[in-house]
C-alpha cells in the first residue's frame, strides 16, 4: 500500500474546517453546516475529492426537485441495517460546502475516515450536481423528479434538465443511474447515457388515480411531441407515452404492485421483496421509498436490510413530523413548490373527517422571493373538508387571501410571527393534529420557536433541538 503524505494545503483546510465546526457548535449550541465546508473549499478546491476518495464504500448522490432528503434518509437506514456506515450531508446543506462539512466531520485530524468502509451519501441540488459528479465519482446517482421550484433561484425546468445532462458527461461510465421511470423529464436522461440503469416506478400502484395537479411536463426532447398519460398519480408523473415517437414509460426494475397509504404509514408491495411497511404516510413517500429501494439494489444491499431499514424510518425534519406542545399536536409538512404542496394537501385529504390546516408562507431567498406559485397549488381540493384554518409567515396576508379564494373558512388568524401563530393555534377545540404547511425558512422559524417552548417531537421521541442549521 502506497503511503502518501497529506498535502499541507489539504491539512490546513481540514483543520480550519474542524476548528470552525467546533467553535460554531460551542457558540451556537448547534452545528453550523455550511461554514466549515465553505472555508475548507476556499483553502483547498480538491478537499471533497480527497476525503471522498478515502471512503472504500464509495459515494451515492440523490438529486431532483422533491424527495431528496427522505430518499437519502431511507437509504441511510438500509445501510445501517446492513451494518454499513454512511457520511450524510445534513438537512438543507446540499451545496458542495455542506458535503465538505460532512466529510470533514467524519474524518480524524489527519484526514483519515473514522469508518473506512462507510459510504458518502449526498443530497445535491441541481445546481451543485456537476461539481459533485466530478469530486465524488459516485457509484450511483438517483434522479427523483423534476418540478418547477423557486424559479428565481434555479431557473426554468429546461435549464435544470440541461444542467443534469451536463452532469452525465462528467460521471464515470460505470455509475448506475437510478431513474424515476414515471417522470418523462427524468426518463429523457437515457438519451444521453449509455452506462448502467435502474428504473423505478410507482405507476403500477392501485390507487394511483389521475391527479389534476400542476403539470411541469415538457415536450418530448427526442421529437417535440406532447406527452400523454394513461394514468397520472401526481402532476406530470405517471404512465406516460409520447404522441410523436415510440418513447414511453420504461419497464421498471423496481416497482410497486400495490400501495396502501394512510397519513401515518404505508404498505408497499414490491415484486421480489413482498409487502414492505414503513411508518411514513403519503403517496410521495411511496415514491421516495422506491427510489431508496432501487438505490439499495444498485448497491447490492441484502433484502433484509431493505426491509429493516424501511421499518426503522422516521419522518425527516418537517416531512410529516408530529410535534406536541402543551397538549396540542402539530403535523409539520414542508412545501416549497406547487407539486410538493399539492402532495401535502393530498396527504391531509387521506385523513378522516374535518381537518384543521395552517399555511405558513415566507418569501426569503431560500423560499423563493416570488410567492405567486401558491396560486398553482390545488388548495381547492380541501374546500368543504377544512373546519378551521390559519395563515402565517412573512406573507401571511397573501396566504390568507389564497385560502379564502380556495373556499376555505375565514382564517382564524393571519400571524406573521411564529410566536403569534402558536398563540393563535392554541385557541382551538379539535381533537386531531393541526396540519401545518410551511415553506423552508418558515419551517426553520417555527421549529426555533417550538424549541424555545420545549416542544416534543413525537416522531423522533425527543425534545426539538435548539439549532438545526
Ligand atoms: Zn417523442
Amino acid at each position: 500500500m502506497a503511503l502518501t503524505l497529506p498535502r499541507p494545503r489539504f491539512l490546513l483546510a481540514l483543520w480550519v474546517a474542524k476548528a470552525a465546526a467546533f467553535l460554531s457548535a460551542r457558540l451556537r449550541g448547534g452545528g453550523a453546516t455550511a461554514l466549515p465546508g465553505l472555508l475548507a473549499e476556499r483553502l483547498d478546491p480538491a478537499f471533497v475529492a480527497t476525503l471522498a476518495g478515502r471512503l472504500e464504500g464509495g459515494a451515492v448522490l440523490v438529486t431532483g426537485t422533491n424527495g431528496k432528503t427522505t430518499t437519502a434518509r431511507l437509504l441511510a437506514e438500509m445501510l445501517a441495517a446492513a451494518g454499513r456506515g454512511a457520511v450524510h450531508n445534513r438537512e438543507g446543506s446540499n451545496l458542495t460546502r455542506g458535503v465538505a462539512s460532512a466529510l470533514a466531520a467524519a474524518s480524524d485530524w489527519r484526514g483519515r475516515p473514522r469508518d473506512r468502509r462507510a459510504l458518502a451519501l449526498m443530497e445535491t441540488d441541481e445546481a451543485t450536481l456537476p461539481a459533485a459528479a466530478v469530486a465524488l465519482r459516485p457509484r450511483a446517482v438517483a434522479f427523483t423528479n423534476l418540478f418547477r421550484d423557486q424559479l428565481d433561484r434555479y431557473g426554468e425546468v429546461d435549464t435544470v434538465a440541461a444542467r443534469w445532462r451536463e452532469s452525465l458527461a462528467l460521471l464515470p461510465p460505470t455509475t448506475t443511474l437510478v431513474l424515476n421511470a414515471d417522470d418523462p423529464s427524468v426518463a429523457e436522461l437515457v438519451l444521453d447515457w449509455s452506462g448502467p440503469l435502474h428504473w423505478y416506478s410507482l405507476a403500477a400502484a392501485r390507487g394511483a388515480s389521475s391527479s389534476p395537479g400542476p403539470a411541469d411536463a415538457r415536450w418530448c426532447r427526442a421529437c417535440g411531441g406532447a406527452y400523454r398519460y394513461e394514468a397520472r398519480y401526481a402532476a406530470h408523473l405517471g404512465r406516460w407515452s409520447c404522441s410523436g415517437c415510440d418513447r414511453a414509460r420504461p419497464e421498471p426494475d423496481t416497482a410497486a404492485a400495490a400501495v396502501e397509504s394512510a397519513p401515518d404509514g404505508l404498505r408497499l408491495t414490491v415484486p421480489g421483496l413482498g409487502d414492505l411497511d414503513l411508518p411514513l404516510g403519503g403517496l410521495y413517500n411511496a415514491g421516495n421509498a422506491l427510489a431508496a429501494i432501487a438505490l439499495a439494489r444498485a448497491l447490492d444491499l441484502p433484502e433484509s436490510a431493505i426491509r429493516d431499514g424501511l421499518a426503522a424510518a422516521r419522518p425527516a425534519f418537517g416531512r410529516g413530523e408530529l410535534v406536541a406542545l402543551d397538549g396540542r399536536r402539530l403535523r409539520l409538512l414542508l412545501c416549497k413548490n406547487p407539486a410538493g404542496a399539492s402532495e401535502a394537501l393530498r396527504l391531509v385529504e387521506d385523513g378522516e373527517g374535518a381537518v384543521e390546516v395552517a399555511f405558513v408562507l415566507n418569501d426569503r431567498h431560500a423560499d423563493g422571493r416570488d410567492v405567486s406559485w401558491i396560486w398553482d397549488v390545488d388548495f381547492e381540493r380541501l374546500a368543504g373538508r377544512v373546519k378551521r384554518c390559519w395563515a402565517g409567515g412573512v406573507r401571511a396576508e397573501d396566504a390568507a387571501l389564497r385560502l379564502r379564494y380556495a373556499g376555505w373558512p375565514e382564517p382564524v388568524a393571519a400571524a406573521s410571527r411564529p410566536a403569534a401563530l402558536l398563540e393563535a393555534l392554541a385557541h382551538r377545540s379539535g381533537d386531531g393534529p393541526v396540519t401545518v404547511l410551511l415553506t423552508y425558512t418558515a419551517l426553520l422559524d417555527l421549529r426555533a420557536e417550538l424549541a424555545r417552548r420545549g416542544a416534543f417531537s413525537e416522531s423522533s421521541g425527543t425534545r426539538i433541538p435548539a439549532a438545526t442549521s
